[in-house]
């Protein structure tokens, strides 16, 4: 597990202002409360950096942290999206930000998609499965706050997603997690060692 040793690099408001453009990272994205701070700090089993990309004024900033003292590695926390009582012109801005990034970023291997196990595929998940098919991106679906349900109706769940998803089983997987349980943290790992060291 190299995951521990992740340390916060830097935060970008725009694709433009990201360190450069080389090595590897993988990006986690998901509407905001769909776990995404929790998930990083299970990976990582450190709370200090979601927290960092929680303070205020950084939440809607790209966060990069690097792993192993590696900067060519990085794990990148997008804007949660979602968060309330900000006006629609400052959501539309944050939007055209993650979507440059999303598009452009040459390094961006896969993209960690987050969802609430009982609210799968929201309109934002859809927005970005559309952005990772349209380069041929691989995903890889969390069903986060698997905990929440008994073990029938979370696997049930799993299979929906995933038959919902069968056109693009090449490059969509779907997996149950629970950050509170720690489940779901290895195989996590290894799908990010596939992206990041092979
Ligand atoms: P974020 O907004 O996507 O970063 O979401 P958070 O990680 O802050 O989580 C949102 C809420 O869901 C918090 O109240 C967490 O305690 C809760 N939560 C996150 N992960 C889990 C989990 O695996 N199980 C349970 N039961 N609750 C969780």
């Amino acid at each position: 597990l190299n995951y521990p040793t992740a340390q916060f690099l830097i935060s970008a408001p725009t694709l433009a202002l990201c360190p450069d453009d080389t090595g590897a990272e993988v990006a986690f994205a998901g509407r905001s409360n769909a776990g995404k701070s929790s998930a990083i700090n299970a990976l990582t089993q450190q709370n200090a950096l979601a927290r960092t990309s929680r303070t205020p004024g950084r939440t809607q900033l790209i966060n990069f942290f690097s792993i192993m003292n590696d900067e060519s590695r990085r794990l990148v926390d997008l804007p949660g999206y979602g968060y309330a009582k900000v006006p629609e012109s400052v959501k539309l801005e944050w939007q055209k930000h993650l979507a440059e990034y999303l598009r452009n970023r040459f390094s961006l291997r896969g993209l960690v998609l987050l969802m609430d196990v009982r609210h799968p595929l929201t309109e934002f998940d859809q927005m970005m499965l559309d952005y990772a098919d349209q380069r041929e991106m691989p995903v890889h679906i969390l069903l986060t706050k698997a905990d929440k349900l008994k073990k029938g109706p979370a696997s049930a769940a799993l299979q929906k997603v995933r038959s919902s998803l069968k056109e693009w089983e090449d490059l969509v997987s779907v997996q149950l997690f629970s950050s509170l349980k720690r489940d779901g943290v290895d195989t996590l790992s290894q799908k990010l060692n596939q992206w990041l060291y092979t």
